[in-house]
């Protein structure tokens, strides 16, 4: 459950400045004291490398980032934890996928085939690798309201399509796509799936078992946990036969100097050092979002959005961008107001220490699709309440009367 009047008080930064409104989550999240604590909790005591210590504190070191891992993988309903590939953030994992599938299995002509709503993190990998190895990228259109249009999609799935990668949700938009339905949609057609998960894990249950999806990829700044750590969850057939993105200490059996065995999975996919503390820290996250429950932090979310589009509409001049159909949107709400640049707007906002995301939130393609160079975002967390979109509300109202004196 989340307790409404007493959840700020798990944010260390709500007490440091309690006038804060926080609406910039799908940007990066707080982080509650509990995982803080993990992080300081490490660093204290059993701060050492992982995986070659012989000594006990780094075989502690080895458990926890090894315990974070098996966490993460219950939590996405993975196979094992063979299947977490820990990763410096999203983006990192699309990379990874970029550089040893697509770059790897991909021959000129081939299709990726992506969406106008995905998050640059979601076109610029793939662009690269098309670059280099002549690949078209195809992009799905949306329709008015804000979803895939499935003409589109039905149109663009041809036989030359070799991936699909598509975000979940819209950082955007608020979009909820129908994954498991898209994911046997693209395998019906022989196209193995990825999924950019960056504004789904933090917001509600998901199971990439159940989904079926190949690759899964998230990050953990966007789910309360620090940054510097994110996941690709890839699908056990690609473990042992993708090649390393990356190459360094950790992912190695042996080296000699005329041959390299790499480890088994995950380890042949995480080269050096990785951020140990801030694994062990999504671990803590992933334990503070359970105990709350992720049924009721969606529930929750979809409330305030609901609220906050309620909310907007009464606002002169507004336009809300994304579905109106609750059932296909998450908490993520953007909007313009006629006559005032987003930038305005976030910079009038943040006077009254509300903090909202203005620009093209990496989404350029889409902006250009919806014939706007930016918007506003409001993007609230299990911390955000009513009363905040209420603040909100009313300074938006604030502006409009400054700007145009109504
Ligand atoms: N995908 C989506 C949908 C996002 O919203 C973001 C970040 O906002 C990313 C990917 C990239 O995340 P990161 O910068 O943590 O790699």
């Amino acid at each position: 459950m989340i307790n409404k009047n007493t959840i700020k008080k798990d944010f260390p930064i709500f007490k440091a400045n309690p006038k804060l409104v926080y609406l910039d989550s799908a940007a990066t999240t707080q982080k509650p004291q509990a995982v803080i604590d993990a992080l300081v909790k490490h660093y204290e005591n059993t701060n050492a490398n992982i995986h070659r210590g012989i000594y006990e504190m780094s075989e502690q070191a080895t458990k926890h980032y090894e315990e974070a891992r098996a966490k993460i993988a219950r939590f996405i309903g993975a196979q094992g934890a063979r299947n977490i590939i820990f990763t410096r953030n999203t983006t990192e994992a699309v990379n990874l996928v970029a550089q040893s599938f697509a770059r790897h299995h991909l021959k000129a002509g081939d299709e990726i085939l992506l969406t106008v709503m995905e998050h640059h993190s979601n076109i610029v990998p793939w662009y690269l690798v098309a670059k280099e190895k002549k690949l078209k990228l195809r992009f799905v259109r949306i329709t008015s309201d804000g979803t895939l249009d499935p003409k589109d999609l039905v149109a663009k799935a041809t036989k030359k399509v070799k991936l699909a990668a598509f975000t979940h949700v819209s950082n955007v938009l608020g979009t909820v796509n129908p994954a498991r339905d898209l994911v046997s949609f693209f395998h019906a057609r022989g196209i193995p799936a990825l999924i950019d998960g960056a504004q789904a894990v933090p917001h509600m249950s998901v199971d990439v078992s159940a989904m079926d999806c190949d690759f899964y990829a998230f990050s953990g700044h966007k789910m309360l946990a620090p940054t510097g750590i994110g996941v690709l969850y890839m699908k056990d057939k690609y473990l042992g036969s993708l090649p390393p993105f990356l190459g360094g200490g950790e992912m190695i059996r042996s080296v000699s100097e005329t041959n390299v065995v790499f480890a088994d999975a995950p380890a042949k996919f995480e080269a050096g050092t990785p951020a140990i503390e801030a694994a062990i820290a999504l671990g803590a996250a992933v334990d503070y979002l359970e105990h709350i429950g992720m049924k009721n932090i969606e529930r929750h979310e979809k409330e305030l959005a609901q609220y906050t589009l309620e909310k907007l509409r009464q606002v002169p001049g507004v336009t809300v961008y994304g579905p109106t159909d609750m059932k296909r949107r998450s908490g993520a709400v953007a909007f313009n107001l006629k006559g005032i640049h987003p930038h305005d707007i976030a910079s009038l906002l943040d006077e009254q220490n509300i903090a909202v995301r203005a620009g093209n939130h990496c989404a350029m393609p889409l902006h250009k699709f919806l014939g706007v160079p930016a918007t506003c975002r409001i993007s609230p967390y299990i911390y955000n309440t009513k009363k905040d979109i209420g603040v909100l509300y009313d300074a938006l109202g604030d502006i409009n009367k400054t700007m145009f004196g109504s």
